[in-house]
C-alpha cells in the first residue's frame, strides 16, 4: 500500500532537494525521452521558469503524439451536498449551517434529461459529499443504474470506498473513480481534514490502491493547490502515480491540481498561491514526466487560460459546470461547492476548441470495450 511507500520519503528533503535544482538539471530533464522523478522535481523547481516556453513546445508535442488534437468532455453532477467532514477549505461542511440536499432517483433523472440538453455529454462524473449512511454504496448503485440509461462513462467523486464496494460498483456500470489526496503532507494533513472519515490520511492515500485492486478502469488523483508547498506536494503525487502504474499498469491514470482561490468573504484563505505562470509549468513538466496520463482542468479555471492551454497538455475539460446538487434541473440556486470561473455553455467552449484546431469528443470510452476485450 502507498501509505508504507510513502514513510520512505521526507517531506523536508524532498522540498529541499526541488529548491536545490539548478540550470543544468532543468536541461538535462528536456533531453531525456523518459523522465525520473529528479528529472520531474528539476521541471517544478523554481529554476526551471525561465525554460517555459521550450517546456510548452515539448509539452505539446508528446500529447499531439499519444492524444491527437483532441479534448474529452465531461460534466460533474453533484448528487448531494451532505457531509460529515469537516474539511476547512470546503462550504459543504458539517458545520456550516446550510440546507443540505441528496437528490432522490426522480431529481437524478431530471438532471441526466438537463444535461443532455446541454450537449452530448458521454463522460458524466458524480459527486458527493461524505454521507456514507444516506449517499452510500446502494444510492451510488442507484445513481449509476439510471445514469446508464444517458451516459456511456461514469466516473464518481466521492468518499473512498472498500475495495469489495468498488467493485461492486463496477458492475453497475463504474468505469473511473477520482479521489484527490488534496495534501500528501501527513504530518499537517489534520490541520485542513480535523474530523470524520477524512481526517484518516492512511484511509484516504490507499484509495488508489483499492481502487486497483478492484480493477476499476480508470483512476483520478489530484492534490488541492493552496494547502502546501505545492511542488513538493506534486512530486509526492508523481511517486504516486508511478507507483501505481507499477502495480496496476493496466488503468488508466488522470491528475489534476485544482487551486484554491483567495476568498473575499473571510472564507479559508490558501497558504499559497499558484500564478497561471506556475500553473502552465505544473502542467508541462507532468505531460513531460508521463506522456500518458490524462490531465484534466476545470471550469475554476478562467475560459481565458482554459483556452490557452487547451492546446498544450491538457487532455479533459469539464464544460458548463454546476457545483451545486440538482443545479442543472432541480436546485439552480443552490450553494456551489467552489465558484465557477468559466461561465461558458458546452456549446460555446466546443465552438472555441473548434476554432484552436481540437476536436472535442463527448465519448471516449465505452463499457462494451471491457467485454471485448475479455473475449479476444
Ligand atoms: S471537501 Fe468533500 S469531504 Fe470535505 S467537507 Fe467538502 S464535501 Fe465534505
Amino acid at each position: 500500500m502507498f501509505s508504507e511507500e510513502i514513510t520512505n520519503y521526507s517531506w523536508k528533503e524532498t522540498t529541499e532537494q526541488i529548491y536545490a535544482m539548478t540550470d543544468a538539471d532543468v536541461r538535462r530533464a528536456l533531453t531525456k525521452e523518459h523522465c525520473c522523478i529528479d528529472d520531474f522535481m528539476a521541471l517544478v523547481s523554481p529554476a526551471a521558469a525561465p525554460y517555459l516556453e521550450q517546456m510548452a513546445t515539448l509539452s505539446k508535442r508528446y500529447t499531439e503524439e499519444r492524444f491527437g488534437h483532441t479534448m474529452s468532455l465531461f460534466i460533474p453532477l453533484y448528487l448531494t451536498n451532505s457531509c460529515a467532514n469537516s474539511c476547512v477549505y470546503c462550504g459543504f461542511h458539517i458545520s456550516n449551517p446550510m440546507p443540505r440536499t441528496i437528490l432522490t432517483p426522480e431529481e437524478m433523472e431530471n438532471e441526466y434529461k438537463a444535461i443532455k440538453q446541454l450537449g452530448p455529454f458521454e463522460n458524466l462524473l458524480l459527486v458527493t459529499g461524505e454521507n456514507p449512511a444516506k449517499a452510500g454504496v446502494p444510492y451510488l448503485a442507484r445513481a449509476l443504474d439510471k445514469a446508464k440509461e444517458y451516459f456511456a462513462n461514469l466516473k464518481i467523486e466521492v468518499m473512498p470506498l472498500k475495495t469489495e464496494e468498488y467493485k461492486e460498483l463496477t458492475n453497475h456500470g463504474l468505469n473511473g473513480v477520482i479521489c484527490f489526496q488534496e495534501t500528501y503532507n501527513a504530518a499537517r494533513y489534520n490541520i485542513y481534514h480535523p474530523r470524520g472519515m477524512k481526517s484518516k490520511f492512511d484511509w484516504r492515500v490507499n484509495a488508489p490502491d483499492r481502487m486497483g485492486m478492484a480493477g476499476v478502469h480508470s483512476i483520478g488523483m489530484g492534490v488541492l493547490i493552496g494547502l502546501e508547498e505545492w511542488r513538493t506536494d506534486v512530486t509526492m503525487m508523481a511517486r504516486h502515480l508511478r507507483y501505481l502504474q507499477r502495480k496496476y499498469w493496466r488503468t488508466k491514470y488522470s491528475v489534476n491540481f485544482p487551486r484554491l482561490r483567495p476568498s473575499d468573504n473571510g472564507g479559508f484563505q490558501p497558504n499559497v498561491v499558484m500564478t497561471d505562470r506556475e500553473l502552465a509549468q505544473l502542467t508541462f513538466a507532468m505531460r513531460i514526466f508521463d506522456h500518458d496520463v490524462d490531465i484534466s482542468y476545470s471550469t475554476r479555471e478562467t475560459a481565458h487560460f482554459r483556452d490557452h492551454m487547451a492546446p498544450l497538455g491538457v487532455t479533459t475539460m469539464s464544460a458548463e459546470s454546476h457545483t451545486e446538487p440538482g443545479g442543472y434541473a432541480t436546485y439552480p440556486e443552490a450553494l456551489e461547492q467552489f465558484a465557477i470561473s468559466d461561465n461558458r455553455t458546452a456549446v460555446e467552449v466546443c465552438k472555441r476548441l473548434k476554432e484552436l484546431g481540437i476536436e472535442p469528443v463527448w465519448k471516449d470510452w465505452d463499457a462494451s470495450f471491457d467485454y471485448k476485450q475479455q473475449t479476444i
